[in-house]
């Protein structure tokens, strides 16, 4: 797969695309970044990327043409990807968002700075505009990195077990249950005994139990429409009614 990230701070990229397994991923060919700074394609004699906004305001708005000549190169001859703009307008990325873009050949993203960009550029070049939060960043290089890492770990071969992506957090419906490595005892709190003694159908119950119990606790919506096995769902009634009882005596 090819990511190329479209930007007027390049120098922000190699650290975080260049390092642990984005950077062994590229290695291993399974994915190509390519960061294009914006500003050579400024047609202004000084290259800047940004003006005014008509009808006055605070702040600069990045113009469309140093953007939208930037885009074309990136995409080429018979582009038949996706083309994103980083954000806070766009629908919210999720892992089920980050599955659909890992399912792409190619993907181009674009990141914005100052109040925004030109709405023209934005008719012009893209196919839809993600968000990575509820929130302002200063630019969009930030949530171009965290939408690159989500998508860049579904492809298969990145990380070194597929199972990990299947098991985590939001890839099941569920948050992820507690984990624990070596010491069994850290200054007085001991693993839980199920995970020590072997038996992996009372591993995976206890797995899926205490993924329930973070769930309802902290995100009670995500469990809506669960898809459950036999087992799966007699867990669930018994720890629903415990979880509807907790709640009724507060
Ligand atoms: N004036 C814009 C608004 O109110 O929606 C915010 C502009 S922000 C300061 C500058 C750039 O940061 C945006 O063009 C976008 O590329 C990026 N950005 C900021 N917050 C973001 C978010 N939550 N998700 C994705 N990109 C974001």
């Amino acid at each position: 797969m090819k990511i190329k990230i479209l930007t007027i701070f390049p120098e922000m990229f190699a650290p975080v695309l260049n390092a642990s397994i984005l950077g062994r991923a590229q290695d291993k060919g399974l994915i190509a970044f390519e960061v294009i700074d914006i500003r050579p394609f400024s047609q202004r004699k000084h290259k800047n990327t940004d003006d005014d906004p008509f009808g006055g305001g605070a702040g600069m708005v990045m113009m469309a043409q140093p953007v939208v000549d930037a885009m074309r190169y990136a995409m080429g001859e018979g582009f038949s990807g996706r083309r994103i703009y980083l954000s806070p307008r766009g629908q919210t990325q999720t892992q089920r968002k980050a599955e659909e873009l890992a399912r792409e050949e190619e993907l181009i993203l674009l990141c914005g700075h100052y109040e925004g960009l030109d709405q023209r550029a934005i008719d012009l070049c893209v196919d839809e505009e993600l968000s990575v939060g509820d929130y302002v960043l200063t630019g969009g290089e930030l949530a171009a990195m965290v939408v690159a890492d989500a998508v860049a770990r579904l492809i298969p071969g990145v990380l070194g077990c597929e199972e990990s992506a299947q098991t985590e957090s939001f890839s099941s419906g569920l948050l992820e249950y507690p984990q624990y490595t070596r010491p069994r005892v850290f200054e007085g709190l001991e693993v839980p005994a199920v995970l020590l003694e072997g038996n992996h159908a009372l591993i995976e119950d206890w797995r899926f139990e205490q993924s329930l119990r973070i769930t309802l606790a902290r995100r009670p919506e995500l469990v809506q429409g669960l898809e459950m096995s036999k087992r799966q769902r007699r867990i669930y009634d018994r720890v629903l009614r415990e979880w509807t009882q907790q709640k009724g005596d507060v």
